[in-house]
């Protein structure tokens, strides 16, 4: 057809594959008018698909036969266009396709509905009136969280709510949020937090105080269907409170007047696939946008927000958020005493020194429960031949097999390749191939044979148990893992990070560390930091019961095995003094031109050969240089292409290039100049399906 057809013409948002090139918004004729934000079906080729209406356009040229949309989903209100700048700025910022965010965005049930499935879901009778807020009466808040609240009320923020572990943050999140709704009866909050299973108490300190109707989650490990619910609780506004992971950011939440994330140090708001958003980062720039007052709350904030609220002085403005401190613990409860193992003082190989084995012992007889942190899972990180050297290397990773005992398999954790531990050496027949190193696995069977004979304070023998990511697999695994940590049913529990982070274990009164000293010489330049806050967080774990703990004449207590008992964060661990640790860092990084005092990127290019992967990579870099795209070579410096530590994952080999720049606005702009340069290098006949690439802006990882 030639003629135009009747009706209006609109730029619609969809998820077409990723780099297509095919631009970001695709146009299609409606017979009636879509406001933005309207949720279309449009056909794709050969399939329908769900859309976000962007804008509306002025008629297409003659000549030119757009197709219809299919459908409109008209039962919901348009996303609002808070929302969709949010999508805007994010697609931007990451180098992302608009329609990719945008469907991102949505639940993907909302995917697969047609709109008459949609209105019989939405008529579904809506729960019952809310129930009342706060039924149980509310705690005197100390003076440290009143003045907190107070600073809240009355500045615009953004805030960092620097609190030590039990400090009672979460208290004031809960008091903010309810002053919020209790002054505007729409109102919204979204609180975002790390890993939502890993800390359900929150999430129950809110329905508590707020009524289970009011608040929704928003997670991975939620069914479609329920995702659905929530999302759209919290579209129309029913929903008052929103509580998810680092996808939240991107709820519509047409009313939102505070954010809070809470811990925000956590690498777990950094999406680390496909759009590598930074949810803590969007979240302060939705704050600013849809005038929503932002809470960052962390016992250990990273060194970016820490660096972000420093105090204005003479030759400084400050930085942009508000530091607000909370360094006592409710309830008087000291901070855990740090007790330091010097293990070159210890016979050659010991897993648990003698001192610590005989505070465990302590410990459990007196009806207490001990911690020990390994991030290690598995057995043995490796099998190894003596005869003729071999190690149990995965065949198609540069990495080791990890030999797991309890299935008698050697796993690679990279790409999951798994074949059953060989009788005898692959390489040259000797019987005698042995485990090097210790994993969470081989440590709980270890202690459960040091500590046989300890006895609990009813004479019962001492149990030891482990979460780590084998143990807690099966669904509810973990949730029943806990229970019986709450319930005292384990003594000594042994486990990776995951048991680190924000439980509330009560008779927790001993942490321990047993192998740290990999991170004090990482060349990640942030692994200091990340171990810091580890140790910080489980150390925060221990002791929380502050009245058990003076009634018993105990107290917390953190256990460092280390070779290095002289390194600068030992001593600031002893003195939790994450103040002193975080100043020192950030000399380092100042001296070093790191984050944050400068900016960075990644490219990445994955190929089946290295050749071909650096070749993508020497090509961006000499296309950059021919056109000479805005900054380089004065505000933006190109690395040359390196492989990443582990180098080849599932037979793909894996080379990046870091960017930095001493300006982000600088290196947005490079970046946004670059991309068609990468999108048409990327089609060349020496790359094409060979080379597969992607921007990661502000990496955790380099
Ligand atoms: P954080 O989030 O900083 O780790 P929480 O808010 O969880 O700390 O508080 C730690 C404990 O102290 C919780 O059991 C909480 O119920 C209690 N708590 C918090 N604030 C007060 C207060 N003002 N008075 C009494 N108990 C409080
Ligand atoms: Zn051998
Ligand atoms: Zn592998």
């Amino acid at each position: 057809m030639s003629t135009a057809e009747p009706g209006h013409t609109i730029a619609v948002a969809v998820q077409t594959p990723a780099h297509s090139g095919m631009g970001d918004l695709l146009t299609y004729r409606s017979a009636q008018p879509l406001a933005p934000g309207t949720l279309v079906r449009v056909p794709l080729g050969r399939r329908e698909v769900l859309g976000v209406v962007w804008e509306a356009l002025a008629a297409p040229p003659e000549g030119v036969d757009l197709r219809a949309v299919a459908a409109v989903l008209d039962g919901i209100a348009p996303l609002d266009a808070h929302w969709r700048r949010l999508v805007n700025f994010a697609a931007r910022y990451y180098q992302r396709s608009l329609g990719e965010i945008a469907l991102m965005a949505l639940p993907p049930q909302l995917r697969d509905l047609q709109p008459e499935q949609l209105a019989r879901r939405l008529r579904r009778p809506a729960p019952t009136a809310q129930t009342d807020a706060a039924a149980v009466p509310l705690v005197a808040l100390s003076a440290e969280q009143e003045n907190a609240r107070a600073q809240i009320a009355a500045q615009p923020g953004p805030f960092l709510l620097f609190g030590s572990t039990g400090s009672g943050k979460t208290e004031v999140y809960l008091r903010c949020v309810q002053a919020m709704l209790a002054a505007d009866p729409s109102a919204q909050a979204l609180v975002m937090v790390p890993e939502i299973n890993l800390t359900p108490q929150l999430e129950e300190r809110f329905i508590a105080r707020f009524g289970a109707t009011s608040v929704v989650a928003l997670h991975s490990g939620m069914t479609n269907p329920q995702r659905l619910k929530s999302w759209l609780a919290a579209h129309n506004g029913s929903a008052r409170i929103v509580l998810g992971t680092r996808m939240a950011v991107f709820a519509s939440i047409p009313q939102l007047r505070l954010i809070v994330v809470d811990e925000e140090h956590d690498a777990s708001y950094k999406q680390q696939e496909g759009a590598r958003y930074s949810a803590r980062d969007l979240a302060i720039w939705r704050g600013r946008e849809q005038g929503a007052k932002v809470i960052l709350g962390s016992a250990t904030p990273s060194l970016e927000s820490w660096y972000a609220s420093r105090p204005a002085s003479a030759d400084d403005p400050g930085g942009r958020y508000l530091r607000l401190h909370m360094p006592s613990r409710i309830g008087e409860g000291a901070l855990p005493r740090l007790r330091v193992v010097n293990m070159n003082h210890q016979p050659r190989r010991t897993v648990f020194s003698a001192p610590l084995l005989a505070a465990l012992q302590e410990r459990v007889e007196r009806g207490e429960q001990c911690m020990i942190l390994l991030n290690r899972r598995g057995y043995a990180p490796v099998l190894h031949c003596a005869d003729c050297d071999w190690k149990s290397d995965c065949p198609h990773c540069s990495a080791h097999q990890v030999f797991h005992k309890a299935d008698r398999t050697l796993r690679c954790h990279h790409c999951g390749f798994t074949v059953r531990v060989p009788r005898a050496c692959p390489g040259c027949g000797s019987p005698d191939i042995t485990p090097i190193g210790k994993g969470t696995e081989q440590l709980e069977e270890q202690l459960a044979t040091l500590l046989a004979d300890v006895r609990r304070p009813d004479g019962s023998p001492v149990r030891v148990a482990r979460i780590d990511a084998d143990t807690t697999r099966a669904k509810g695994a973990l949730e029943a893992q806990l229970a019986q940590v709450h319930s005292g049913e384990t003594d000594v529990l042994v486990g990776t990070q995951m048991i680190a982070k924000g439980h509330d274990f009560r008779r927790i009164t001993l942490v321990a560390a047993v192998q740290p000293d990999g991170a004090f010489f990482s060349s990640d330049f942030r692994a200091p930091e990340r171990l810091f806050s580890l140790l910080m967080q489980a150390g925060g774990r221990a002791g929380r019961d502050a009245q058990y703990i003076a009634s018993q004449g105990s107290r917390g207590e953190l256990w460092l095995q280390t070779f290095h008992p002289e390194h600068g964060m030992v001593a600031a661990l002893r003195q939790h003094d994450y103040i002193a640790f975080a100043e020192q860092q950030l000399q380092e990084r100042r001296d070093a031109a790191m984050p944050p005092f400068a900016f960075q990127a990644l490219v990445r290019a994955d190929a089946r050969t290295q050749e071909v992967a650096q070749g993508f990579l020497l090509a961006a870099s000499d296309a950059a240089y021919t056109q000479g795209l805005p900054g380089l070579g004065d505000h933006v410096t190109l690395y040359p292409p390196v492989p990443l530590v582990i180098q080849r994952v599932a037979n793909v080999e894996r080379v990046q290039m870091l960017l930095e720049s001493d300006n982000r606005p600088a290196l947005q702009h490079f970046l946004a100049a670059w991309q068609p340069l990468l999108l048409a290098l990327r089609n060349q006949p020496e790359h094409k399906g060979l080379v597969r690439w992607l921007v990661d802006v502000d990496p955790l990882a380099i």
